[in-house]
């Protein structure tokens, strides 16, 4: 058996990627993702998901206490303006690029292909022009099925649609994309949406240009963003950080504070290897994120592979949320929520000595003694206090 060779519900480096696959897996269909269910399924569907959606168009959104005003759900519906554009463009046929469709090509193929001889220095070439992009962290890893979705979402009607790949896909790159962190830091709040739409909207440009160049060279490359595939998992495999009770990967550079896009591509790479940092063990005495959380939507516990719901991906041992009782509390805020990230001990400025000590300590034998010191953290800052320049 060649190293890259899989069983069809296990992998050489599951587990240092932490996942285990049960024996009752099945691919996830992105029909029961909550945000699609949120269209078709009476029990998700109500007037607050609707006045949810409806709340990302200014004239649609309320109007409450710090944090809701016009000049929030202002600023958060500016961020996402290049998102919506691109996911916008073939509502006509069904496809929302980027969320229940791969974004389409607006490059073809180059007709000769650049010659790889070695793999390994295309890959650093890719994480360069990454980089140039503005992705903050890129990692490479092989197309896996088991994360593939298994249909994708025909938006005219909310039916199944198949979820093909071009042939000869082989390869995934894994982009990160950081957040900001002082509108991070005012979650739950309009303001704090700020954040993911301009996440959201860099990670399209950055996705697609990334693609560009790799149809330039003369090989497929499919920019991908929420949709065709769960890209928590990809991230694992290549080697970007570890899976969290909060559902996020912890990176060692930016902690929870990211997205993820990625690249499907037949281009010849070398893949990287996921690592184990220790943050399954700081998870496992910690559970800041579960009490914070308003609605009790986050695990107590060791990971389990109990499925939470159709909106959870069956037979993974993992932290799993109440995705009902997630997007049940983003629907009443009328805007999205990460209080989970925001408390995590790891959302931290890493690019400081300070939080650096306070890492090695966490992913370290000492692990409580970096809980303990992080007491009285990640509490939110006033939206006002940001618009004041004090955040
Ligand atoms: S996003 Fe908010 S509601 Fe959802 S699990 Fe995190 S804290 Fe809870
Ligand atoms: S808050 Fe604590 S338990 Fe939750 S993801 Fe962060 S480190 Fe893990």
């Amino acid at each position: 058996m060649t190293e890259r060779e899989t069983t069809p519900n296990t992998h050489p480096d599951d587990a240092l990627a932490g996942i285990e696959v049960t024996g009752d897996f099945e691919p996830f269909r992105q029909r029961n993702d909550i945000f699609t269910r949120a269209f078709w399924d009476s029990s998700i569907r109500s007037d607050k998901t609707d006045r949810f959606f409806a709340s990302y168009r200014i004239e649609a959104a309320p109007r409450r206490g710090d944090g809701f005003q016009h000049r929030d759900f202002a600023l958060r519906n500016a961020a996402w303006l290049v998102s919506d554009v691109l996911s916008a463009r073939g509502a006509e046929h069904g496809i929302r690029e980027g969320f229940q469709a791969a974004i389409r090509p607006d490059t073809p193929v180059a007709p000769e292909a650049m010659a790889v001889d070695d793999p390994g220095r295309m890959s650093d070439e890719i994480k360069r022009v990454a980089r140039f992009f503005g992705a903050d962290l890129c990692g490479i890893t092989p197309l896996d099925e088991r994360w593939q979705y298994a249909t994708r979402v025909d938006t005219r009607d909310m039916s199944e649609a198949p979820n093909d790949l071009p042939e000869g896909i082989c390869n995934v790159i894994v982009l990160g994309h950081q957040m900001d962190a002082g509108l991070v830091a005012t979650y739950p709040s309009a303001l704090a949406g700020a954040a993911t739409g301009r996440a959201y909207s860099e990670e399209a440009a950055i996705v697609t240009q990334l693609a560009a160049y790799i149809r330039n060279l003369g090989y497929e490359a499919v920019a991908s963003m929420n949709d065709t595939g769960l890209v928590i998992p990809y991230a694992l495999q290549a080697g970007l950080g570890e899976y969290a009770r909060n559902q996020m990967v912890i990176t060692p550079a930016y902690g929870p504070r990211l997205r993820f896009s990625k690249i499907y591509t037949n281009l010849p790479l070398h893949h990287d290897r996921p690592r184990k940092l220790g943050v399954a063990e700081f998870c496992a005495i910690c559970t800041k994120c579960a009490d914070a959380c308003p609605v009790k939507a986050l695990p107590y516990g060791p990971p389990t592979d109990e499925q939470r719901g159709i909106s959870a991906i069956r037979g993974v041992r993992k932290w799993t949320s109440d995705a009902e009782r997630c997007f049940g509390f983003w629907a009443s805020q009328a805007s999205d929520c990460a209080i989970c990230l925001r408390v995590c001990p790891f959302n931290r400025d890493f690019g400081k000595l300070r939080h650096r000590l306070w890492r090695r300590l966490a992913l370290s034998p000492l692990r409580r003694l970096a809980l303990w010191l992080d007491r009285g953290r990640g509490k939110r800052v006033k939206p006002a206090a940001w618009w004041r320049g004090g955040a």
